[in-house]
Formats: C-alpha cells, sequence, structure tokens
C-alpha cells in the first residue's frame, strides 16, 4: 500500500478535521474518503478551504458525531442524505458513496448508495475523481481508477466515458472553467466530444445554466473562459448572438484595470452589453433570470447605450450629466465607462461616479418647509434646482441656498 502524501498537506484545522473523520469511521466500520476538488488541489498544491467527504456507509451519522467531538455547526440535508460542517472558515460536506443511473439527458440522476468506486464512476473528470482515504489502515492511500493522477501531470481535462457530456451537459461549462483556471487544456477525444455534444445544453433548466455562468463569472480567469467557451460554441448555445468579441476583451481590461470592483454582476452586464433588447431578453428568460438584479442590472445598461452620444458631448453642465445618470445603479454606468471610447464620455461618466453622485444640497423638504413652502410637486421641483445650482457651482453655501429658494418661492 503506497501512502499519497496528501494528507500531511492539509492546513492544519483541515487535517484534524479529516484525522478526527478517520478515527471516527474506523470506529464504526466504514470507510471515509476525501473526494473531488480537494485531492486535485492537494495534489497542485493550491490552497484548500472546501473539504468533500465520501463516506462507505452513512455520512449523516458520522457527520452528527464529527459535530459532537469538534464543535461544528452541523447542517443536515435530509432528502439527499448528506451533511455539512462549518469549523471556522472551513466547510466540509459529506455524502454517502453513491452510483447514479441518467435516465435521459440533462435531467437529474437515479441515485442509490454505492461503493466508492461507483461514486467516481459518476463524477465529471478524471483530475475531479480521485479519493484518498483518513482512515486506518490505509490511510493516505490513493484511488484513482481513471487517471486523474496523469492528466494532472499533463495538465488535461478528461471525461470519464463517452457519454459523460449527454448525460449532464453542464460539464461542458464545468470543464472549460478548470481548464481555464488551471491553465490546462481539453483532452483531444474530450473536445471532440464536447463540440459533437452541444446540442445537449438545450437540455439543461435554465438555473443550472444560470449557476454555471456565475461559477465562470466569479473565477479569476473569467475572460479566458468566456473566450474559450464562445470559440467552442458554448455561449452561442445559451443564445446565438452571445459570443466573445474584440470590444468586450477590451471592456474587460479596463475593468480589470479600473480601481472599479469586479463583481459577477459587472462581468454579466460586460458579457451581454452588446445584445439588442429581444436578444437579452431571450438569454434572460433561457436562464431564468427574469425579473433579477441581473435582468435590471443588464437591462439598464442596454437603457443607457442609447444615452452615450448626449453623454459624450463636450461641455455638458454638470447638473446635466446628473440628471441623466441619477436613478441608475453604479454598476450598469461601469459597464458603460468599461466600453466607453469616447474620451468626453468616459471622463463624465467618471465625473457622475466619482463625484457628482455624492453631491447634495444643505437645505433639505423640511427646512424648505419651514421656510413656509407647502408638501407638493412644486417643492420637489424647487429642490431639484437647487441640486442642480449646487452642482453647477451657482450655489456654494448653505445661505446661497436659502437665497435662492427665496427667490424661485418669491418668499
Ligand atoms: P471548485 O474548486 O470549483 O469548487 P470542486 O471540484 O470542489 O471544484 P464542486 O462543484 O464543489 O467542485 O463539486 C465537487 C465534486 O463533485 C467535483 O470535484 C466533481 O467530482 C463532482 N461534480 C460536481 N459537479 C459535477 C457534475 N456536473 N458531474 C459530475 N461530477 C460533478
Amino acid at each position: 500500500m503506497q501512502r499519497a502524501g496528501l494528507i500531511e498537506r492539509l492546513h492544519p484545522p483541515l487535517l484534524n478535521l479529516a484525522l478526527t473523520a478517520g478515527k471516527l469511521a474506523a470506529k464504526s466500520g466504514i470507510r471515509a474518503y476525501l473526494v473531488g476538488g480537494i485531492v486535485r488541489d492537494l495534489m497542485l498544491g493550491r490552497p484548500c478551504v472546501d473539504v468533500d467527504l465520501a463516506i462507505e456507509g452513512d455520512a449523516v451519522k458520522l457527520a452528527g458525531q464529527m459535530a459532537q467531538k469538534l464543535g461544528a455547526r452541523l447542517t443536515v440535508h435530509k432528502a439527499f442524505g448528506t451533511a455539512s460542517l462549518k469549523i471556522d472558515d472551513f466547510n466540509v460536506d459529506m455524502a454517502t458513496c453513491r452510483s447514479e443511473i441518467y435516465r435521459c439527458p440533462g435531467a437529474l440522476p437515479l441515485v442509490s448508495p454505492g461503493a466508492l468506486q461507483d461514486d467516481l464512476k459518476r463524477r465529471d473528470f478524471s483530475i475531479n475523481a480521485m479519493a484518498v482515504s483518513v482512515n486506518a489502515p490505509d490511510r493516505d492511500v490513493l484511488t484513482d481508477f481513471f487517471g486523474g493522477r496523469r492528466d494532472l501531470s499533463q495538465g488535461l481535462i478528461r471525461v470519464l466515458h463517452n457519454i459523460s457530456f449527454q448525460d449532464d451537459a453542464t460539464r461542458m461549462m464545468r470543464a472549460v472553467r478548470y481548464e481555464q483556471r488551471l491553465g490546462f487544456k481539453l483532452e483531444r477525444g474530450t473536445a471532440r466530444l464536447l463540440k459533437r455534444n452541444l446540442d445537449m445544453l438545450d437540455t439543461i433548466s435554465g438555473d443550472r445554466l444560470k449557476n454555471e455562468l456565475l461559477l465562470w463569472l466569479k473565477e479569476e480567469s473569467c475572460p479566458a473562459i468566456l473566450r474559450r467557451a464562445s470559440r467552442l460554441g458554448i455561449t452561442g448555445k445559451l443564445h446565438p448572438a452571445l459570443r466573445w468579441q474584440r470590444t468586450m476583451r477590451s471592456a474587460f481590461r479596463r475593468a480589470y484595470a479600473s480601481n472599479i470592483v469586479k463583481t459577477p454582476h459587472l462581468f454579466f452586464c460586460l458579457l451581454v452589453y452588446n445584445l439588442n433588447e429581444e436578444q437579452l431578453y431571450k438569454l434572460l428568460a433561457r436562464l431564468n433570470l427574469t425579473g433579477s438584479r441581473l435582468d435590471l442590472l443588464s437591462n439598464q445598461s442596454l437603457e443607457l447605450r442609447k444615452k452615450c452620444r448626449e453623454l459624450a458631448k463636450p461641455g455638458l453642465k454638470r447638473s446635466k450629466i446628473y440628471s441623466t445618470l441619477h436613478g441608475y445603479d453604479s454598476i450598469s454606468i461601469q459597464t458603460i465607462c468599461c466600453y466607453a471610447v469616447i474620451p468626453t464620455l468616459r471622463s463624465n461618466l467618471a465625473l457622475y461616479l466619482k463625484e457628482l453622485r455624492q453631491v447634495k444640497t444643505s437645505l433639505d423638504g423640511n427646512e424648505l418647509m419651514k421656510m413656509g413652502l407647502r408638501e407638493g410637486p412644486r417643492l420637489g421641483a424647487i429642490l431639484n434646482k437647487l441640486l442642480a445650482a449646487r452642482l453647477d457651482g451657482a450655489v456654494q453655501s448653505k445661505s446661497d441656498e436659502i437665497k435662492l429658494v427665496r427667490r424661485l418661492a418669491g418668499l
């Protein structure tokens, strides 16, 4: 029995956790394994915070014992026979080893308890289908039925069998994510299968596609993922007009080079920026995003795109910039900013984001009422004029504002 030398690479709290799982499992006569991403990342020397444990036996019962022993927070997902433990910043997911049968493409599989080999067989790629035992007598022994270790060393993403993408086409999206994250390549046969099975993406629910897309957008290598997915024809299956373009590359570059907060929401807006109303509507519906915040933000960007000509005029009054952009979310404005090539447009948008949107008048509605104005549209109009005067520098102090209000209201 050859030890893999992997367990000792775990961060001390995770090591303690794995060893505890191993001891408790051995006591109950069952077996526990580190599986999936953690084995891959330990081999690559990448940081690990999430741990997946596969149990040949009752995972929920073992999770309960571990929670008690370690004082961890336990969540049980009864319907799935899985449990999660939270210890400090670490998450541990525990599941009973299972075998899966796909009855039709894209649908969730039929699940039944199984052995470790069954559990590894149902996984996406060889590099994610390895396990390391955490209990005696074979602690730290690697199980690698599919050549995961070899593929890791050769930098290859390989599916486990020829109908993998038919069973679950979200694996295409996962494949590109790992490929670009790790600087790997799709193994030749896997790339061929992916291209041949692109239509299988039509069998996947909007929610699952959305989740995978959001995972792309959370990756550091998000632009590379989008470009690759576009070349492979994956984004085109989400919507035929959704593809990587040169202007998109520049927009992402500007986003990365600027100090704006890089969120998946911003990247989503950058990705869909070139779609027209109808295309955006269809994409959002396909991804089950209708009515979501991403719907709002991307539609705002689309609306703002139509105002770019106006906003690019040189010598625009600050109050005009304000009134044009007021009410739009900063993410929608930043999207336009990343795509803007006309310098005046960029500077007007930046001026609004950095300065104008924070500008406030010294007087508010209550104070205007104390001066004798009545609540209503006229008061609102005067407040707007006051703000415009502030923005344009026509008033600079509270007493300037009082004078202006008196003049406007005829007091
Ligand atoms: P990440 O670093 O992205 O979190 P991970 O490998 O931990 O990577 P998860 O999405 O948390 O990924 O999934 C855990 C494991 O479950 C994977 O390593 C893989 O073995 C398996 N898995 C996840 N999704 C699928 C899928 N769609 N088909 C087959 N196996 C999957």
